[in-house]
């Protein structure tokens, strides 16, 4: 037992310290009760072949509802998930669950939809994650062409052995999408040698795009190597008509954003899929 005359020091001492570890504990135990307690749900985003407007695939965004707090946007919690290495569990649950969805969507006889599931660094450098992945294939029966994972730029160029990890994914036929791309540092020759099918343009550029020559630039430019080089390109962050309009100009046959749908719950992708079959 600390005596009197040093208990305020020691508290002083140690408050920063313990107020933080506490914190963190407090907020894995939340974590792992929404893991148990089924507190975390996915809503969905149509990406859209913005010619004809036509529905091409979702991705899928966690959302996390917990009782006291409200909603907790990704933003708050992937980070701490990534740094306390709940992102596993969590991750393949959310993996396991949009492959889940999806098949069931197309049972449903919605038609062939691609699901995009974001994968971040600390699940892709975990040695178990093709095995995962091959089981929750198998699980959820989800022809694995209808499989897309997101990755970003970032985490491409951090891991160690991206190449084969890309390539093993690729193998299974699950295609391979860069999340975020142009924020970060490729070059483009490393671009060139990934195993990958798309490039996601980043919301950043399609922001000002229709304002911005240097913006409309770089769109011009990422969608001109990903021509080259045989792969596909969809604009993510697509608020406005006028951002829709300029970069269908540059060639960009894909986008995804408010503009078209914010993400959905299940029930509202349902419906907005009813609703866009019937006006095509
Ligand atoms: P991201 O993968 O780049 O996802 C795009 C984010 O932009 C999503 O935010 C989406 O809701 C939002 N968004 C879509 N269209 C628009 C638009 O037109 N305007 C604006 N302002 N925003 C738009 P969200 O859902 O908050 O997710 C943020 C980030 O958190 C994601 O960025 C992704 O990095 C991460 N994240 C979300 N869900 C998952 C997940 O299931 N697993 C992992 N590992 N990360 C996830
Ligand atoms: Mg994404
Ligand atoms: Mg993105
Ligand atoms: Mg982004």
């Amino acid at each position: 037992r600390v005596k009197s005359g040093t208990k305020n020091d020691f508290m002083v001492f140690n408050k920063t310290i313990e107020h933080q570890s506490i914190e963190r504990r407090l907020l894995e135990n939340a974590f792992r009760i929404a893991l148990k307690e089924e507190q975390f749900y996915l809503e969905y985003q149509p990406k859209m072949d913005m010619k004809n407007e036509r529905i091409m695939g979702m991705e899928a965004l966690v959302r996390w509802n917990h009782p006291d707090l409200g909603m907790i946007p990704p933003g708050k919690f992937i980070s701490l998930a990534e740094e306390t290495g709940l992102i596993i569990p969590l991750g393949e649950w959310i993996l396991f669950e949009g492959c889940r969805q999806a098949k069931q969507w197309q049972e449903k006889g919605l038609e062939n939809l691609i699901v995009s599931i974001n994968v971040s660094i600390r699940q892709l450098e975990d040695p178990h994650f093709i095995d995962k992945l091959k089981r929750v294939l198998e699980e959820t029966k989800l022809t694995p062409k209808y499989l897309e994972l997101e990755l970003t730029e970032s985490v491409l160029a951090d891991i160690q052995n991206t190449i084969s990890i890309l390539q093993e994914i690729r193998e299974m036929g699950v295609q391979v999408s860069v999340d975020d791309f142009g924020t970060g540092y490729s070059s483009l020759s490393y671009i060139k040698h990934l195993p990958i099918d798309t490039l996601k343009i980043d919301a950043s550029f399609v922001r000002d795009i229709h304002v911005n020559e240097e913006s409309r630039a770089i769109v011009r430019a990422i969608i001109h190597i990903a021509n080259s080089i045989g792969l596909k390109v969809i604009a993510e962050g697509i608020e406005l008509q006028d951002q829709a309009k300029e970069l269908c100009t540059e060639g960009c046959k894909f986008g995804q954003g408010y503009y078209y749908s914010r993400p959905l719950k299940v029930e509202a992708f349902e419906k907005f899929i009813q609703k866009s079959s019937i006006t095509t």
